[in-house]
């Protein structure tokens, strides 16, 4: 049986290491435990050694195991993987935060339903900075030296910036697969710098970073992440 609760205590370990690397305060940094395909039990489990924030990757997941968790404690629950348009209407209520805003056109999806729900959603939106075809997210891996990339990704995100009823709280990044979590490093580094870039030119407040993930978190960490998506190293291997 996997130990959750010890695999907890070594993330926590690893990150307060992390932290103290560069400085910071490992209070700013979340960990979001990822229960996509864990059972309810598994979830407890991880909630009784400190665990609040949860993350889920589809939405038919969520919609049976969020209500019926509902009468515990008070989780956030994380909607980090990508969303399919038609099931965009079944996010707003059922999730706290959307990590995986990847197009205006979901954006506006998700406003309206929060809409509807009387609710103000806190999205992120999420960056492809890697260029890799297989990531979902903004186009962004060129915007520093590319002025049409720069001024296209600019007028999506202002559109999504002005949308009613989203709070916009950040970025979030998902970077390649890779051997040596050190190659990723300039993925992360440039996420911080495109939140830099945003705040400056739209003068918004983007707290949140989310990136990281099992192979690579104290490396995003070191780079400024504030939302790390731990699933295998607190749930184990599928
Ligand atoms: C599954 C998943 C994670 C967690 O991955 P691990 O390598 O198991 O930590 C993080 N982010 C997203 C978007 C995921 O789908």
């Amino acid at each position: 049986m996997t130990d959750i609760t010890g695999n907890i205590a070594r993330v926590s370990e690893r990150i307060a290491a992390a932290c103290a690397r560069v400085g910071r305060d490992p209070h700013e940094v979340v960990i979001v435990a990822v229960s996509k395909q864990q059972p309810a039990s598994a979830i407890l489990e991880a909630a009784r050694a400190g665990m609040q924030h949860f993350g889920e990757n589809r939405v038919e997941e969520a919609v049976v195991k969020i209500p019926s968790l509902a009468g515990q404690d008070d989780f956030t629950w994380h909607m980090i993987g990508h969303i399919q348009s038609r099931k965009a209407k079944d996010v707003p209520g059922l999730f706290d935060v959307v990590h995986s805003v990847d197009s205006v056109r979901l954006a506006q999806k998700l406003s309206e339903r929060a809409q509807a729900l009387n609710l103000t959603l806190p999205v992120l939106l999420q960056m492809n900075v890697s260029g890799e075809d297989a990531k979902s997210g903004f186009d962004a891996s060129r915007w520093s030296d590319d002025v049409l990339q720069k001024n296209s990704l600019w007028q999506e995100v202002q559109t999504i910036l002005q949308l009613p009823s989203l709070a916009v709280h950040g970025l979030m990044t998902m970077a390649p697969v890779a051997d040596d979590m050190e190659q990723v490093r300039p993925v992360f580094r440039s996420l911080a710098s495109l939140r830099r870039a945003l705040t400056d030119s739209f003068g918004v407040i983007l707290p949140e970073l989310s990136m990281g993930m099992t192979d690579d978190f104290p490396v995003a960490i070191e780079e400024g992440a504030t939302l790390v998506r731990i699933g295998r190293a607190i749930f184990g291997d599928q």
